[in-house]
């Protein structure tokens, strides 16, 4: 099956161009002026951005966080994601106590497996580090588990790493070329705010249980670890200015880069402040003063923009009796806005939110996942994820999640129309509707453990 998508603009080396697309099979066979090319099926693009397939870098989806299951399974989540363009969605397996991370990924392969709408990869989230343990994490991380996601805080979950424990897992596993995701908040700083004079029964004392200095703080503790051992460092849902600035100061130095996240952008602390503010509780908080922080991610400082979905069921948001906001579930959706939200940081400059949507949601997020020489780019060889995005479609209210959460970003409204989603050079995607609902054709990017040689 052969493919011409024509007249559109295509995301290229960091530049739109008129060019075509040919797509061979499962890949992309050639990107140029191909007007005399033959194909089964022609995609006329004009007047539409033509762009690599998106990657949300940071989702949990079809697991158990504290007492609640999230709201998405693999298929809901994937199939808001495809229609809004992500073709590659990647989450998250948790060691849970007293189980290995190996039985977990086999449970996690078996929830996906066959019903995924997108292509989909896991970031693995060890808790416990013996010889056995990182004899094993060795052989994931060289047979396509590239990353590892660790957390400075959480004690009670069982998730919580120390700065010790970081650096030696920098020095004992940095070497293999995969990259640190780490969740940054200090827990001392936490642990430290006094709650008996704080209004629990306020979601806006959420901001004061996790205050800017505790992800500022952390961050400047796990660059430093990281340069002092080159390992490659990801910071995930970076919130804070202070935060971000570090992290930009001292990029040069190391391999680090840091996400940003779209509630961080466009929602503030003032939401938590409504009388349902509750259902914005999410870790890190919404902040305050976001114009300064929106100002520099508009000048690209984040390599990479996801969402953090982490969908909570509207009656589990909504369990809580009012006393202690501690017991709502921190997590919010926001998988099907991605693009929308994304392309509103560069609102006014259509080009440039293109561009920004190509870098951001494809070629930076599919390198860190260490899949940069299969997505991420239009680029001969790669596979035949491609969006053909229309900008001046009908407005149309944002949809994070298609399952039963409360909407992230209520009132928002987006032109972005999908005209075509091709995944893996097949179109998946009409006019943002599934051509094949019934069939996902989405695929587990990892080999199955059981291939790999592990004892
Ligand atoms: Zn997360």
């Amino acid at each position: 099956m052969k493919t011409l998508v024509r007249n559109g603009r295509v995301a290229l080396d960091g530049k739109l161009q008129a060019l075509d697309v040919l797509v061979e099979g499962e890949r992309i066979a050639a990107v140029g002026s191909l007007g005399a090319a033959s194909a089964d099926r022609v995609v006329d693009a004009q007047g539409c951005y033509v762009l690599p397939g998106f990657i949300d870098f940071h989702t949990h989806v079809d697991d158990q966080i504290g007492p609640y299951y999230l709201a998405d399974t693999y298929e809901s989540a994937t199939r808001v994601g495809l229609e809004n363009g992500i073709t590659t969605l990647c989450t998250f397996v948790t060691q849970e106590p007293g189980d290995t991370l190996l039985r977990g990924l086999e449970r996690a392969r078996a929830k996906a497996e066959g019903r995924t709408h997108a292509d989909v990869l896991w970031h693995l989230t060890p808790t416990t580090f013996s010889p056995g343990d990182l004899a094993t994490l060795r052989v994931l991380q060289a047979g396509g588990y590239c990353t590892l996601k660790l957390y400075t805080t959480y004690k009670a979950a069982g998730i919580f790493a120390s700065y010790d424990l970081i650096e030696q897992l920098f020095q004992s596993l940095g070497d293999l070329g995969g990259c640190f995701l780490v969740h940054c908040e200090d827990d001392e700083l936490i642990a430290a705010v006094d709650a008996r004079g704080l209004d629990l029964s306020k979601a806006f004392t959420h901001t004061l249980l996790r205050p800017e200095a505790a992800e500022v703080v952390a961050i400047q503790r796990v660059v430093d670890l990281a340069l002092k051992h080159r390992a490659s460092l990801h910071v995930v849902h970076v919130s804070t200015l202070a935060g971000a600035q570090y992290l930009q100061a001292n990029r040069a130095k190391g391999d680090l880069s840091f996400e940003t996240c779209p509630q961080y952008l466009f929602l503030d602390e003032s939401w938590l402040a409504r009388p349902d503010g509750h259902r914005w509780l999410c870790s890190p908080p919404l902040r305050g003063n976001r114009a300064p922080f929106l100002e520099l991610m508009r000048q690209g400082a984040a390599d990479v923009l996801a969402t953090d979905h982490c969908p909570f069921c509207a009656a589990h948001k909504d369990a809580w009796d009012g006393t202690d906001l501690r017991q709502v579930p921190n997590g919010m959706p926001g998988l099907g806005s991605l693009p929308h939200t994304a392309w509103k940081l560069w609102e006014g400059d259509p080009d440039r939110a293109a561009l920004g949507l190509a870098t951001q949601l494809s070629l930076n997020p599919a390198r860190r996942a260490g899949v940069g020489d299969r997505k991420g780019a239009l680029r001969p060889g790669l596979d035949a994820d491609l969006v053909v995005l229309d900008p001046n479609g009908p407005a149309r209210p944002l949809r994070s999640s298609a399952s039963d959460a409360f909407e992230s970003f209520p009132g928002f409204t987006s032109t972005l129309a999908f005209r075509e989603v091709l995944l893996r050079g097949e179109s998946r995607v009409r006019e943002g509707q599934l051509t094949q609902p019934q069939t996902p054709g989405g695929r587990l990017l990892q080999p199955s453990p059981a291939s790999l040689a592990l004892s």
